[in-house]
């Protein structure tokens, strides 16, 4: 198990489309569990590879607040998008940092598991937010890339000043 670091809004490797994994092994298995370590430390409700600057298109997620609900999902595709929802969002890879991005929210999922199996999910809410939020990072693609120019361009300056501290604070709100 080890702490991998995670990546901060501007870096540009945060842009880069991650690859399908081909293979399913022993180190998938030891990247998704340092990453869950990660996630759970910072702490976060979800987090991609490529916030850890390893650029394979898999993530993690648990929303349920107490590490109940652990979820891996590799090569993550969804199938299935409907209705809207409009939630205060936030990122380990933007720290303090938190606007409303409307998206989907109900969602249906297919995916590996760190075994190799496909599976199919339905997922709603916070899960179907955070799972859309964390394949968009797959993508090269942020949250505030939903917001304005200039809201954008204010959060910019805010993360300038502050520099790149640590995640890890304002743990009462989600971090995803
Ligand atoms: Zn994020």
């Amino acid at each position: 198990m080890a702490l991998l670091n995670i990546l901060h809004f501007p870096d540009k490797r945060l842009r880069c489309k991650a690859k399908p994994v081909e293979e399913i092994n022993d180190s998938t298995r030891q990247l998704v569990e340092d990453m869950f370590e990660t996630m759970y430390d910072a702490p976060g409700i979800g987090l991609a590879a490529i916030q850890v600057n390893i650029p394979q298109r898999v993530i993690v997620v648990d929303v349920s607040g107490d590490r109940s609900r652990p979820l891996a999902l590799i090569n993550p595709e969804v199938t299935v998008l409907e209705g809207i929802e409009s939630m205060d969002e936030g990122c380990l890879s933007v720290p303090g940092v938190f606007e409303k991005v409307e998206r989907a929210d109900k969602i249906t999922v297919k995916a590996l598991n760190p075994h190799g199996e496909e599976f199919v999910m339905d997922a709603d809410g916070l899960l179907a937010v955070c799972i859309q939020h964390e394949i968009d990072h797959l993508d090269g693609k942020l949250f505030i890339d939903y917001l304005s120019e200039l809201k954008r361009q204010r959060i910019r300056k805010k993360l300038g000043k502050q520099g790149r501290r640590q995640s890890g604070f304002e743990n009462r709100r989600q971090v995803i």
